[in-house]
């Protein structure tokens, strides 16, 4: 079985392009074009030359030896966190504006919910001085206030979507909407491994160098090719699909998921999409998506914005359909838990986002040999009310 994508756009039965016809051509274009792009010399060397230049790439792989000690196993990070902009967000964002260069467009329109991919979308195009449009939900513009500072002070316009829950799927909306209507000068950056194909693979592409790294850090600091185990939180799924991308066919290397719990997988107050998803369309591609018995997607809720998310990428449904991947899910408080925990053993404070990965060590055993490496999609600077509120620091 393989578990990347096929030449038609799926990972097993996931996946595809279900798209308005009004946006074929769009997607059409970048779906003929996006391989021969990336895998031109120029194109290579100069997304390279901005990953380590102006991202701070290669990120360390740190032995993280305390919390190694504490759980009785190898644990090792990849500092994704010490990127530019405090995330890996931004592998997937240099990558595409200049897929958007090369395509001669112009104008770029992205969406966000808390606003990290806005960001990210937002730094790429005032790097490039390209014209930068971020939707986001009135919602999160009004609860996502540094967030939307930010973006002004990179140049960006922010557009408020003011129809239906005024969140995220909104948001999105009006993105396509835009996209329909300016189909010859812009580009529609996409911040996770969702969408109608290409984009999966696209972003999956870009942010490979996570894993690509790990390979070449592992074998300096263990004399090894590939960990036992690699641990990401999945939003999306782009740090996850990352880190694994380069161990997804070697069934010897274990892929864990983690994802969302919330208050409780069964609360009703959940991300937890692999454990309640059921097969269904969003966002142009067909996937594990959190939906009600009549197909309405069901509004997702966890404590972290960026895991806050009703469905996976279609590559995710696939590993969690296959068994590939183990998926496990960890409640806010699990997860809050475990951020803190990483501050006081290794001083890194951790994403929400990313805390959630480090909760599974709690309940999930590794034996004193494994090499597990987490990966550490990005830092907490931006979380820290939610912990000050949560732990009343
Ligand atoms: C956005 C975000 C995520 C979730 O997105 P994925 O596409 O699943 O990686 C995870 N961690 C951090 C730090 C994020 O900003």
């Amino acid at each position: 079985m393989s578990y990347n994508v096929n030449e038609k756009g799926y990972y097993g039965e996931f996946g595809g392009a279900f798209i308005p016809e009004m946006l074929f051509p769009n997607v059409e274009e970048l779906r003929q074009n996006y391989i021969e792009i990336m895998s031109d010399s120029s194109f290579q060397e100069e997304f390279q030359q901005l990953l380590k230049d102006y991202v701070g790439r290669p990120t360390p792989l740190y032995f993280a030896n305390r919390l190694s000690e504490k759980y009785g196993t190898k644990i090792y990070l990849k500092r994704e966190d010490l990127n530019h902009t405090g995330a890996h967000k931004v592998n997937n964002t240099i990558g595409q504006i200049l897929m958007a260069q090369r395509l001669g467009k112009s104008r770029i329109i992205a969406e966000t919910g808390a606003g990290q991919h806005g960001v990210a979308t937002a730094t790429v195009c005032a790097l490039m001085g390209i014209e930068c449009i971020v939707y986001m939900g009135e919602i999160d513009i009004a609860r996502q206030a540094p967030n939307v500072a930010r973006m002004k002070m990179l140049g960006a316009t922010v557009v408020p979507a003011v129809s239906g829950s005024k969140t995220l799927k909104d948001a999105t909306n009006e993105a396509i909407r835009d996209w329909i209507n300016n189909p010859e000068d812009t580009h529609y950056i996409i911040g996770s491994v969702v969408g109608p194909h290409p984009y999966p693979d696209m972003v999956a592409r870009f942010q490979s160098i996570v894993s690509e790294e790990i390979i070449a850090q592992l074998e300096e600091k263990e004399n090894i090719s590939k960990p036992d185990y690699v641990v990401a939180c999945v939003g999306g799924g782009s740090n996850a699909a990352g880190s694994y991308y380069h161990f997804l066919e070697d069934e010897s290397v274990g892929l864990i998921a983690v994802e969302a719990a919330g208050k409780g997988i069964h609360s009703g107050e959940s991300a937890a999409t692999s454990a309640l998803g059921k097969t269904g369309i969003i966002h142009g591609s067909k996937t594990l998506l959190m939906q009600t018995s009549d197909g309405q997607i069901t509004e997702p809720y966890s404590i972290s914005a960026g895991l806050d998310y009703p469905g996976v990428g279609p590559m995710h449904a696939h590993l969690y359909a296959s068994g590939r991947a183990e998926f496990i899910s960890v409640t806010d408080e699990e997860a809050m838990n475990a951020g803190l925990e990483l501050c006081k053993l290794e001083g890194i404070i951790p994403a929400i986002e990313t805390a959630h990965a480090f909760a599974i060590f709690e309940s999930r055993k590794f034996t004193k040999d494994d090499v597990v490496v987490v990966n550490l999609s990005g830092r907490g600077d931006k979380d820290l009310e939610t912990y000050i509120k949560f732990f009343n620091l």
